[in-house]
C-alpha cells in the first residue's frame, strides 16, 4: 500500500505543477503562511455553499470558510448579486458614497458597543487603529495582551502570538516596539489586575473573546466580566478582537453574546462578507480622535481603500441575513453535530482523540489523556494554557490535512471552522473523513 504522501502526490498532480510554479515567484510558494503544505498545497479552482473544487476535479468539504470570512457559504446569491450589480457602477469612486452609510448602519445596529466605526481594510489594519485611538485617549504608550491571542500581524500584537510564549524576540520587530506590549497568560484576572496595578503606562487590554486563536484555549463569560470590572475601576480601555467573533458567534458578537460591552471592537471577515475590510468600532468619545477637532490631537486615517464599494456591497447583503440569527444558528448547530459525532467516534474506537469548540469551530486534540467529555461546554485539560496551546507538531498537522484531502475534506489544520451551508450530509461524511484519515495515521505510526 502506498504511503499518505505517495497517495497525495498521485491524486494532486495539476496542483504540485502549480507549487513549482507558485514557487519561482512567492517565498515558500504562497500568499498567507497557513497556506502551506508539505509537499504542496492543493490550488482551489471555485467554491459554492460548503464545497469546494480543486484543479484536479476534487469536490471537497470546506472548513476553512475563508479564513472565518464566509459564514452564509461560499458564493451566495445575494452577495453574488449585490457585488455584480455594484461592479458595474463603481469599483472605487474616490468620493463618499451611500451604501458605506448602509453597512456602517449595519454594524451599529448589530454590535451593541457600535457607537461610531471606521472602515479599515483588514482586521490588521483595524487592531493597528484601535491601539492608536487608545494611546490617544488614554496617554498611555503600553498595550497589555494575552499570550495566544491573534490580533493580524502589526508589530504590537505580534509578541505573544505564538508559542513557544518564551518572551524571543520577533524578527524585524524592534525591541523598544515590543516592549510596548506586555503579554500576561490567559484566563488569570489576578495577574491582569496585578500588572495593570502596577504599569501605569498600560492604556489598553485587547484579546480574541472567546479565547486565543479563535477559542483554542476557551474564555468563558465570567472571566470577560471579571476584565470589565477590573478595566473600568483601573481606567483602562478594554479591546474586544472580534475580527473572527464578530457576527459569527452570534449577530452581535461575543460581546452580545456574553451581554459585555467592551470600549472598542475590532472586526473583519464576516463583516465584509467574503470580500477584504476591516473597521474600528466603539465608544463616541474614542472614535472621535479621528475627528477634527480645535486644540484635541486627532489620528490620521488615510486608505485607498477604505470602505471599498463592493465590499460595501457584499457586507451589507450578508449583514441584512445575519441579523435574522439563522446563518449564526445554523453554522453553530453543525459544528455541535460535529464535535458530538466525532467525540463518539473516539470513544467507540478507543483512539485517544477529543474533540471540543464553541459556536462554529471544531477542534481535534490527538494524544489526549483526560477524560471524555460529557457534555458540549467540555474543555481539554481543564483549559491548561500549556497543554491547549502547546508549539503545534507541523509533521502530524501536514500529515492529517493530506490524508484528509486524499478523503475529500480541506480543513486549515487540526481545527475548522462551519458556515450556515454545512449539512448533516457534510458531517457524516467527515466524520467517516476522520475515521479513514486516523486509521491511516495510526497505520503510518504518525499518532
Ligand atoms: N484578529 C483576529 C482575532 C484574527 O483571527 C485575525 C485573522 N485571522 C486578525 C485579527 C487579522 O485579520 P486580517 O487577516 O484581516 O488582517
Amino acid at each position: 500500500m502506498a504511503t499518505l504522501t505517495a497517495r497525495y502526490e498521485a491524486s494532486f498532480p495539476t496542483s504540485r505543477r502549480l507549487y513549482e510554479q507558485a514557487r519561482t515567484v512567492f517565498p515558500n510558494g504562497v500568499t498567507h503562511d497557513l497556506r502551506s503544505l508539505e509537499p504542496f498545497p492543493i490550488y482551489v479552482e471555485r467554491a459554492l455553499g460548503s464545497h469546494k473544487w480543486d484543479v484536479d476535479g476534487h469536490e471537497l468539504i470546506d472548513y476553512w470558510s475563508g479564513h472565518g470570512a464566509i459564514l452564509l457559504g461560499h458564493s451566495h446569491p445575494a452577495v453574488v448579486e449585490a457585488v455584480r450589480h455594484q461592479v458595474g457602477r463603481s469599483t472605487h469612486p474616490g468620493a463618499c458614497h451611500e451604501s458605506e452609510i448602509e453597512w456602517g448602519r449595519w454594524v451599529q445596529r448589530l454590535v451593541p458597543s457600535a457607537e461610531r466605526l471606521r472602515f479599515t481594510n483588514s482586521g490588521t489594519e483595524a487592531t493597528l487603529m484601535a491601539l492608536r485611538l487608545a494611546r490617544i485617549v488614554s496617554g498611555r504608550p503600553r498595550v497589555l495582551k494575552f499570550a495566544g491571542h491573534f490580533h493580524g500581524w502589526n508589530d504590537f500584537v505580534v509578541p505573544g502570538a505564538d508559542p513557544p510564549y518564551d518572551g524571543a524576540p520577533v524578527p524585524g520587530v524592534p525591541r523598544a516596539v515590543a516592549a510596548a506590549t506586555v503579554v500576561v497568560p490567559p484566563n488569570d484576572p489576578a495577574a491582569v489586575e496585578r500588572v495593570l496595578e502596577t504599569d501605569p503606562d498600560i492604556g489598553c487590554l485587547i484579546l480574541e473573546p472567546t479565547g486565543g486563536h479563535w477559542g483554542q484555549v476557551p474564555i468563558r463569560g465570567e472571566f470577560l466580566k471579571a476584565l470589565r470590572e477590573i478595566t473600568s475601576r483601573l481606567g483602562v480601555l478594554l479591546i474586544f478582537d472580534e475580527v473572527i467573533t464578530g457576527f459569527r458567534v452570534s449577530p452581535g458578537g461575543a460581546q452580545a453574546h456574553y451581554g459585555v460591552m467592551p470600549d472598542l471592537t475590532t472586526l473583519a471577515k464576516v463583516l465584509a462578507g467574503g470580500l477584504p475590510g476591516g473597521c474600528v468600532a466603539g465608544r463616541t468619545d474614542i472614535m472621535a480622535a479621528l475627528e477634527v477637532r480645535p486644540g484635541k490631537p486627532k489620528m490620521r486615517h488615510p486608505g485607498t481603500f477604505n470602505a471599498n464599494p463592493l465590499s460595501a456591497a457584499a457586507g451589507i447583503a450578508t449583514l441584512q441575513l445575519v441579523a435574522t440569527g439563522e446563518p449564526c444558528r445554523r453554522a453553530n448547530e453543525t459544528a455541535r453535530l460535529l464535535r458530538h459525532r466525532l467525540n463518539a467516534l473516539f470513544a467507540d474506537r478507543g483512539w485517544d482523540w477529543v474533540v471540543y469548540g464553541e459556536f462554529s469551530a471544531v477542534r481535534l486534540l490527538p494524544g489526549y489523556t483526560g477524560p471524555r467529555p460529557l457534555g458540549d461546554d467540555f474543555i481539554p485539560y481543564g483549559g491548561a494554557f500549556d497543554k491547549l496551546d502547546a508549539p503545534r507538531d507541523l509533521r502530524l498537522i501536514h500529515a492529517f490535512r493530506r490524508a484528509m484531502l486524499l478523503h475529500g475534506v480541506d480543513l486549515p489544520g487540526l481545527a475548522g471552522m462551519t458556515t450556515a451551508a454545512h449539512t448533516e450530509d457534510d458531517v457524516e461524511r467527515t466524520v467517516v473523513a476522520v475515521a479513514g484519515t486516523v486509521e491511516a495515521l495510526r497505520g503510518e505510526g504518525i499518532v
